[in-house]
Formats: C-alpha cells, structure tokens, sequence
C-alpha cells in the first residue's frame, strides 16, 4: 500500500492507493458510486446514473469520490487520445468492464471526427488553443455526445433494462444536434430536442431541423433555453408521466450536460491537453496549467475541475462569461442570484442564467451536505438566488471569473485574426477576451490552454461582422466561403451537408405544451 497526497472529494486529505498486482482485479474499495446532490439516499454504480441522467430527488449525480490518475503524466504523455479517455474515464465507470469501455471509446472517437488526433492544440500568441470542435458538429459537444450513446446502450445491457430509452434535451443550440447526430438511429432509442425557436444561430437551426432518423423529434419552443431546461426538467420528474410511460415500454434519460456520462469523457481532454504538451516540450512535466473555458451550463470547466482533483497540474481554473454574466458575479460576490435580464449574445451556447452543472461544485464546497445544497437550490428556484457560506467560498480559491461584452468578443476575433490569421469562434473569443483581462490584472504567465468550444463556421455571421462589417450583406453559405478563404481552412463536413439537405422537422410549441408534444411523439 502506498500512500499519496490526493485531494479527493473530502479536501486535501491524505488517501491510500492500492498498488494492485497486473492482471488482479481492482478491489472494492477502487469502486466510484454516485450519490445525489440532493439527498443521502442510496449510491447507484455509474451504468445506472448514466441510464437516470438525473436522481430521483432533482438533484445531479456526482462521483462519492474523485479517483486520482493511477498513470504518471510521463505515461500519459507517450499516449493517443484513445488510451488517455481510457485511462481516465476506467477511474470514473468502475462497473464497466475494459472491454466495454474500450469498445464504446473506439466506436466514438473515430473517423466521425476530421482528425486523428481528435483535440489538436493550437498556438495563437503564447496560448494553447484546444480545438474540442473536429466532431461531426463542429462544437465541443461532440467530445462527450459521441461516446453518450454507447455508454447508454452499455449501461442498459448491464442493467437488463428492456424499455425503449427516450432522451429527451433541452439545447441552447449546440448539445441539439450533437445529441441528435449520436443517437440517430441507434436502435433501442428515441431522442426528443427542444430548442428556444429565436434563441439559436441560423446554421444551428438547419444543422437540427434537417436531422434525419425515425427516432427523432425536434421542437422549437416559443421561450429561451431556461425554459427550455426548466420544461424538460419538470417533465423528467413528473412521477404520473414515468408511470405511464413504464408501461407502455419506455423510459427517460437525459443527454444533457448534467448527465454524467458527458461530464466524465470532458474530463479527458484536459488529461490529453497536459500530456500533449508535455510530449511536445512545451510543459515540464508537473509544470502548472492553467485553463481557461467559456461556460454555460458549467459542465465544460467543472470537468477541468475534476481533472485537476485527479491529480492534474493545473493552476488556475479561469470561468468566462459573456453579458449573462451571472458566474462572475457569483465569483466576486459568492451571491448567485438570475434574477436579471435575459440577453441574447453573439455567443448562444452561452446564453444561460442557470448553470446547471454549478451545483456539483456547490455540493462539494458545502462538504458534501447533500441538505445544505438542497437548501440553496430550493432558494433558486424560488427566490431566484442564493448567497453562499464564507467557508464555502474560501474553497473557490481555483476560480477566476471574468466576462467579455459583445463588442470585446469581436474586438477580439478581429485582433486576433489580423494579429496571426487564427480565426476564432464567438465562444472561444469570449474566452480569449477573458484569458488578456486575467492576464493584465494578474500578471500570471502561467502556460494556458483555452477551450476552443466551436469551429467559426458554425457562428459564421457573427465572425465575418466582427472581422468586417462588409461581410453583413453577404448570405450564410456565401459567408462560409468567404471564411474558408480568409481563414485558410477548408469548410467542414457538417457545413458541406446542411447546404442543400431538405428541413424535416417544423414542430413549434409553447412552453406549458411541451408534455403533450412528448406523449405525442411517444404515441402515448
Ligand atoms: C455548450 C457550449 C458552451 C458552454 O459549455 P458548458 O459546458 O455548458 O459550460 C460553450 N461554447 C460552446 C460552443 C458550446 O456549445
């Protein structure tokens, strides 16, 4: 037995390690289980969070602890991305065999990606650009909805579910099609997106309602995403509807970033950002890195959180927000409070006022007290807010906050673009505003790597506009041509196909109608 520091779910305890002898399988005491956030009830293994997506009380899924790397980062840095999700992911879904985790990383990191390499690194002025958008949608979303499909199908075998299983999404415009691409026509599965019909990108629309899949149903509803999540959230817990819908041979499951078969294979990518660079000399090995992500629903950087809990070195975690800055004002004043405006950005994914993912790390700072979180969730669903312990803000030391406006995040692919031709996307140039702004008032020169969210293709208007106004007069796919150009880069796939594809989903409905469109999907 040997004894290592790792700061595990308890703090930064000291925690023993088995050394398991090759070829023996891993003790019990290796198993990760997960347990609400909301309530001490009984731990499921992983296959079964996965398969709920969300506990029965409301509350999110979340490992009982964080497992370290059983791999030194010289090990990982001779590795591909394959072997590192491997490695990774192997700590987290404890109750899936090798085989079967190996299987669904081969079936998801594949040539649905344009890259080999899956996550190339970029350098743009000194910082390390992590291109998570070379999937079959061009957003990040596709790192964890292209494996989702195969954890869930695994997870049902391994739990002798027989029931059709439904996914039912809310989406501010990327998770849509990227959910939709990797279930379509998985068989034993439906899926069902909402998305807020005047809250996403022209091509973000297309790229959905021309989806093709008899398992598919897409709905643009008449409100933003947070209702969007507020609806589907409320049909997911509707006890009537599951009993009904159990039945007739069916079940619902989330593909939502709450679930933790997406937050798990994000955690991957940092692991392999680190490795990466550490294979290429550009880090030291055990040498800080920091990370700075453009957040939303706050499952993107809670997963950077996690890797950094595992054992990674990495400094600080910096949260970018665009005009609904709710996250930085929170950072600053430990105050989550939504009630405000609602603003529509060049940044949609963005575009959030509740961060669902948040309340995983709000549980975690409250010492795993599965009541004081329920308390504080209960307040933001009445009140609108809930203001934090001083000790549980001490325990954010990790994060920065910060937000970029609209005329910072163009400013900024512009002066980025003229500065080295590297063209970025709304997202990713939110980030990048933040990262100069945490670099002028820190003076911190650590190494950084930058999720880079989207390709900007998908959000081409808005990159065009910011690089030059001209570009305004122009049509979409004129635009995508002109972009290929100026950024060197050939179009994307995803771009390519939506061009001419015929639009099969015109569902529209009303917030307090997205029940009945679900029964009639189902036919229930
Ligand atoms: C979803 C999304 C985000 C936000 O990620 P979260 O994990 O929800 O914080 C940022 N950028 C893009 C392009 C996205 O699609």
């Amino acid at each position: 037995m040997c004894k290592i520091r790792c700061q595990n779910e308890i703090g930064y305890a000291y925690c023993y390690r088995m050394k398991v002898p090759l070829g023996q399988k891993e003790g019990k005491e290796m198993e990760v289980l997960y347990n609400s956030t909301r309530s001490k009830g009984a731990a499921v293994t992983a296959s079964q969070a996965i398969l709920k997506g969300l506990s029965d009380d409301g509350g999110l899924f979340v490992p009982n602890h964080i497992p370290a790397l059983d791999k030194s980062l010289k090990e990982l840095s001779e590795m591909d991305y394959k072997q590192v999700a491997y490695e990774v992911m192997k700590l987290y879904l404890t109750d899936f065999t090798e085989e079967e985790l190996k299987n669904c990383i081969a079936r998801a990191y594949d040539e649905k990606f344009d890259t080999e390499v899956i996550a190339p690194l970029v350098e743009a002025e000194g910082a390390y650009y992590l291109e998570l958008f070379h999937g079959s949608t061009i957003a990040f979303k596709d790192m964890a909805l292209s494996i989702l499909p195969h954890l869930m199908i695994t997870s049902a075998r391994k739990n002798q579910i027989k029931n059709e299983i439904v996914i039912l999404t809310a989406t501010s415009g990327d998770t849509g099609k990227a959910a939709l691409a990797g279930f379509a026509g998985v068989e034993g599965t439906r899926i069902i997106v909402f998305y807020p019909k005047n809250g996403v990108s022209p091509i973000q629309e297309k790229q959905m309602v021309t989806q093709k899949g008899d398992n598919t149903l897409v709905v643009g509803i008449h409100g933003n995403f947070d209702d969007a999540q507020t609806g589907v959230k409320k049909i997911f817990s509707d006890k009537e509807l599951a009993k009904e819908m159990e039945e007739k041979g069916f079940q619902f499951s989330s593909a939502n970033s709450i679930n933790i078969g997406r937050l798990v294979p994000q955690i991957c990518y940092y692991v392999y950002a680190y490795a990466k660079l550490m294979n290429e000399g550009k880090l030291a090995e055990g040498e800080t890195m920091n990370v700075v992500v453009p957040t939303g629903n706050f499952g993107n950087i809670l997963a950077a959180f996690y890797a950094k809990n595992m054992g990674l070195p990495i400094g600080k975690l910096i949260c970018a927000s665009n005009d609904n800055k709710v996250l930085y004002d929170f950072f600053r004043t430990g105050t989550y409070d939504r009630n405000r405006e609602f603003m529509l950005t060049t940044s949609p994914s963005m575009d959030i006022l509740i961060s669902s993912n948040l309340e995983r790390l709000i549980y975690r700072i409250a010492d795993n007290d599965a009541d004081k979180n329920a308390e504080l969730m209960g307040a933001l669903t009445g009140a609108g807010k809930y203001e934090i312990t001083a000790d549980m803000k001490a325990q954010l030391n990790d994060f920065y906050g910060n937000f970029a406006s609209e005329e910072e995040t163009a400013a900024e692919i512009k002066r980025l673009y003229e500065s080295c031709g590297y063209v970025l996307d709304t997202h990713t140039a939110v980030a990048s505003s933040v990262y100069q702004k945490y670099v002028k008032e820190t003076g911190d020169n650590a190494k950084t790597v930058i999720a880079s969210t989207a390709s900007p293709f998908k959000f081409t208007r808005s990159v065009m506009n910011a690089i030059d106004a001209k570009y305004d007069a122009m049509g979409d796919f004129e635009l995508v041509d002109e972009l290929s150009k100026l950024a060197n880069v050939k179009v994307p796939n995803a771009i390519e196909e939506i061009r001419t594809a015929p639009v099969v989903h015109d569902v529209q409905c009303d917030v307090d109608k997205m029940q009945d469109t679900v029964r009639g999907f189902l036919g229930i």
